[in-house]
């Protein structure tokens, strides 16, 4: 058993080890060059059946697991979207791990709900969204969007699908084809199918095409589909497009679709007011979601999910066993808001680091990410080797390789994306657009400078 002592001992060692590794993460090749199996094969089939030592186990944490680790918190981390984290988030998140407690009800932990509601309404504030909308906190983008999907579902068949099944009902959802893979596979699991999430074409900035989707929506209603969720994207995955949430939320209101935004990412820089005019139409959402995980410095898992009106969440995913009822109303136990019965101390981690860096310190530093985002563009459009392939949106940045001894581009951008990312001395990841195979630069670590975007430029065409 470990003591008090212990603990204090080891918790020293690992605050230590951990700062050490902040010093040190840009000496760490960002992703390991290793083959599927090689660190399970250093590890035993077994459990030990006597106690080990923590000294033991943070050796075999040094020798073994480390060098299988990708370092997302390294400034030279420019794949994906960042999932970054700050020294608050992490001392919060050990706080929330000694605490343990579960916030599924008010009761089962009073503060926990209490945070999380004030929390909420200084996000909402932040981000200036409508004030009726109500906030919670869930772990990832693709569950926020699943309970959306299923609230709409239930709303538009006036809540029966929960109690009496699809019976010949057939739904539709509808998204744009740039919107994220998590919707579709919210729909599958909402029991709607992948054959009803209608997904419309973009037009050349990659946004979505309105007047397809209003006939798309007004044919099945002709054809006797149900529509009853469109999700429009602010931000999408590949580029960051922004979806024209006006128009979608119209035809939403028109037809009276639940509309939800899907801003995983980019709602992120609704904090800063010159971003603020991109939610046009956030008063015609039923529901939106960004991820702190993301971009706010707060570690994952968060994901900030707000609707206009709980109670559509409440009457879908309410069902308090008897031995857990109490006299309360639903709408305090955040259990009733979505899929989770048990529910970690998300909040604290947010409070620490809004309390912390303060608004603006957190505006500070995403606007000064979006300005590496445009000095990395700079660099691409210097060089006739490069061509930039949409807009810079935010300081996602997708441009690719146009001068080649290769006759397909395609296969050239790969080879060289391979050839940058086996350097271990930065990490990028690629996108498909049109067939056209495209590297993909995202500058939103927490630590990440100037320099670190110079040095990713000397990497990507010393690699050519
Ligand atoms: C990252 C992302 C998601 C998925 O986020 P998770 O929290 O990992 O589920 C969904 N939508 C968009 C637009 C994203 O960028």
């Amino acid at each position: 058993m470990i003591s008090n002592k212990d603990f204090v001992n080891q918790g020293h060692y690992l605050v230590d080890w951990l700062s050490d590794y902040f010093n040190n993460i840009e000496k760490f090749p960002v992703c390991p060059d290793i083959q599927p199996g090689d660190i399970e094969c250093k590890l035993p089939d077994l459990p030990p059946n006597d106690a080990e030592s923590l000294d033991s186990i943070n050796d075999d944490f040094n020798s073994i697991i480390l060098p299988g680790i990708t370092h997302w918190q390294s400034p030279h981390f420019h794949a994906y979207f960042p999932s970054n984290n700050s020294f608050p988030s992490v001392l919060a998140e050990l706080l929330s791990a000694g605490l343990g407690v579960q916030g599924m009800k008010w009761l089962t932990s009073p503060s926990v709900t209490e945070l999380e509601q004030v929390i909420m309404k200084w996000l909402r504030a932040m981000l200036d969204l409508p004030s009726e909308f109500k906030g919670v906190i869930m772990d990832t983008a693709s569950v926020s969007t699943l309970c959306a999907i299923l609230a709409a579902r239930e709303k538009a068949t006036g809540y029966t699908i929960n109690e009496k099944g699809f019976g010949n009902k057939t739904l539709r959802v509808y998204c744009s084809t740039e919107a994220h893979s998590s919707i579709e596979k919210a729909v599958r699991i909402a029991g709607i199918g992948s054959e009803n999430l209608v997904k419309i074409p973009v037009d050349n900035q990659r946004m979505m095409d309105t007047i397809h989707l209003a006939e798309a929506v007004r044919k099945d209603i002709e054809t006797g589909y149900i529509p009853s969720c469109i999700i429009g994207v602010l931000g999408s995955t590949s580029t960051g497009a922004v979806d024209p949430l006006t128009e979608i939320g119209k035809l939403c209101n028109e037809y009276k679709i639940w509309f939800h935004i899907d801003a995983a990412y980019s709602g992120n820089a609704l904090i800063l007011p010159e971003y603020r005019s991109k939610i046009k139409g956030i008063e015609f959402a039923d529901s939106f979601v960004f991820n702190p995980h993301k971009w706010m410095f707060t570690n994952f898992d968060c994901s900030a999910f707000f609707v206009k009106n709980p109670r559509n969440l409440t009457k879908t995913f309410s069902l308090v066993p008897p031995y857990l009822q109490t006299a309360q109303e639903d709408e305090i136990d955040y259990s009733n808001w979505g899929i989770q019965l048990g529910r970690r101390f998300r909040a604290l981690k947010l409070w620490y680091v809004i309390r912390s860096f303060g608004v603006k310190g957190l505006q500070d530093i995403i606007r000064k990410h979006i300005g590496l985002g445009a000095e990395f563009e700079k660099f691409v459009r210097a060089d006739d080797q490069f061509e930039m392939m949409t807009e810079r949106n935010l300081n996602i940045i997708c441009f690719r390789l146009i001068k080649s001894d290769l006759p397909d581009l395609n296969q050239a951008n790969k080879i060289l994306l391979d050839k940058i990312n086996k350097t271990g001395k930065i990490f990028l990841s690629h996108t498909v657009l049109d067939d056209i195979y495209a590297l993909r630069f995202v500058c939103g670590q927490t630590n990440v400078e100037l320099k670190h975007i110079k040095y990713a430029w000397d990497v990507i065409t010393s690699c050519i």
